[in-house]
Formats: structure tokens, C-alpha cells, sequence
């Protein structure tokens, strides 16, 4: 009789055991399932460079040292091949960052960018034809208002960049500053950002980062630099001789601006890239499909 209840006893517990093991791995199986329907839009992006590239005709604001890159090492060892350079710049010249300390005392540094700040959804202006027939042209609000009216409000935190055909231009110097004289600053001819238009996207769509494909977010004539002082107050970064503007679409990208972090910088040399979606798919436990709805890329940045 013993041994029978003893056996009963063995057998719930076994039973028991049994149940909570089958209960652990069904619901392990459900949160993994839950997980696998979850993970959807899974899509493939173009990458596209928009900076030039850094060499001895990178354009610098009269003033700074020219770039500085020599050999110190190139050469068959012993054993293998070895490679080693020397480079010096200034922090505002070619493809590059102006971070708000620039223009703003107090304001950020190089340095103490915050990531986030570093990305955005591109938003490109383009006044190609109004600066071929006026080189001082400044962006206006109106330019804004009127992109918005064929493809939206401009979505916040974005990154506003002016496509005024320079881009072409670069590296010579003389076209890039629309001079015969481009040692005299007094002299130059190029477009930009008017600061009223870009305290209006300050103010009104929040926007992260402002961009030209010029040398400057002031324009050639400016001598007080006010969209550089509006942009450094409100610790919006800038960004100066962006390349590549046209094989960007006018919204839809993402830029990332991968700024050099230089302590205590006011700026800095970048590499300027952006993501252009190519492909949607979206993804189950069954399998992988295209999808039709979009979704925003997220990006973690640690
Ligand atoms: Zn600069």
C-alpha cells in the first residue's frame, strides 16, 4: 500500500514537472513567435558618399593652413608591406562640421555633439537655378514653403541642406568662390542660407542640422556672418561644401554627419553619407515578403 501511494506520489511529481516544463517551453516558443512577427520591414539601403575627398587641393577659408599629408612610411619590409601617414588641417575646409562653438561662446564643442544631432531626415532645397542667374542668392522661406507644398511639411529634428549646383564647382577655387581673388574675402561670390529662413526652420520645424554645397552657410558677400551666429546660438550644427547633392532624392534619405572628435573642437573634417532605402521586406516566422508600408529606420547609436 505504501509503495502504491509512493509511486502515486512519484508520478504527480513527474507529471507535475512534466506540465511546468511543457508550460516553460510553450511559452518560450510564444515569445519568440511574438518576436518573429514583430521584426518587420527588414530592408536594404544605398549608401551615398557626400563628401569630397581630402587632398592638397581641399579648399579652405582664406587664412588656414593648406592640408598637410606626407609619407612617413610606404614600403616592402622584410615580411610584408607597411603604410603610415602624417596629416594636418584646419578644422573648416572641404566636407565638414561647424559645430555651434564656432560662432557661440559656450555653445558645444566638437567633441560634446550629442549623436543624435548627427542624423537626421535629409531634406534637400534646391535653388540650382536661381543661383546660376544671382551668385549672392540666399535661401528664402519662401523656397521652403514652396518645397513643402510638393512634398510635405518637413518632418522635425531634420537636416536641411541647399542643392545650389557648387557642388560641381569644387575643387576650383576660383569658381568655388566665384573670384578672380580667392584670397580676398570681400570679393566672393556664392550662395547660402539668409538667417531669417533658417530661424524660421529653427523655430518652427526643429531642425537639427543646416547644410550648403558652398564654403560657407553665410554667402560670399556676408561680412557679420549671421546665419552663423543664428544656427551657433541655437546649437544647430552646420555643414559646409556637401557633395553630391543630386544623387540624392529631395526627401526620403537620411544623413549622418560623422563628424572627427576632436576635444574641445569648433568643428571638424567629415565623412557625410546618407541612407536611401532601395528595398521592403517584410519579415515573419514564415518567412520574408515585400512589404508595402514604410517605416522609419532606427538607428541605436551607443
Ligand atoms: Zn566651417
Amino acid at each position: 500500500m505504501c509503495e502504491e501511494v509512493a509511486e502515486d506520489v512519484v508520478l504527480s511529481m513527474m507529471d507535475k514537472r512534466s506540465l511546468y516544463q511543457r508550460l516553460t517551453t510553450s511559452i518560450f516558443a510564444l515569445v519568440i513567435s511574438l518576436l518573429l512577427c514583430c521584426v518587420t520591414d527588414v530592408r536594404t539601403f544605398k549608401v551615398v558618399d557626400l563628401t569630397h575627398e581630402l587632398s592638397d587641393t581641399t579648399i579652405y577659408w582664406p587664412g588656414n593652413p593648406q592640408y598637410n599629408f606626407s609619407i612617413l612610411a610606404r614600403g616592402q619590409g622584410s615580411s610584408f608591406w607597411y603604410e603610415s601617414n602624417y596629416v594636418a588641417q584646419a578644422e573648416h575646409g572641404g566636407t565638414h562640421v561647424d559645430a555651434p562653438a564656432h560662432f557661440y561662446e559656450g555653445a558645444w564643442r566638437t567633441h560634446q555633439i550629442p549623436m543624435e544631432r548627427l542624423t537626421g531626415p535629409a531634406v534637400i532645397i534646391d535653388v540650382k537655378e536661381k543661383a546660376r542667374s544671382n551668385p549672392d542668392y540666399r535661401v528664402q522661406v519662401s523656397d521652403v514653403e514652396d518645397w513643402e507644398s510638393v512634398n510635405g511639411r518637413i518632418p522635425d529634428n531634420a537636416v536641411v541642406v541647399m542643392n545650389s549646383g557648387w557642388g560641381y564647382k569644387y575643387p576650383n577655387k576660383t569658381a568655388v568662390f566665384g573670384t578672380s581673388t580667392p584670397e580676398v574675402p570681400s570679393t566672393f561670390h556664392f550662395p547660402a542660407w539668409h538667417h531669417d529662413t533658417v530661424m524660421w526652420l529653427i523655430n518652427k520645424r526643429f531642425v537639427y542640422m543646416i547644410g550648403v554645397d558652398t564654403p560657407s552657410t553665410d554667402y560670399g558677400q556676408s561680412t557679420e556672418f549671421p546665419t552663423h551666429v543664428v544656427l551657433a546660438k541655437y546649437n544647430v550644427i552646420g555643414l559646409e561644401n556637401v557633395a553630391n547633392l543630386d544623387r540624392l532624392p529631395v526627401s526620403g534619405s537620411r544623413l549622418f554627419a560623422a563628424v572627427i572628435k576632436t576635444k574641445d573642437g569648433s568643428g571638424g573634417p567629415a565623412r557625410l553619407f546618407a541612407t536611401i532605402s532601395t528595398e521592403e521586406r517584410e519579415c515573419t516566422a514564415t518567412g520574408c515578403r515585400q512589404g508595402s508600408n514604410l517605416s522609419v529606420l532606427t538607428l541605436v547609436i551607443d
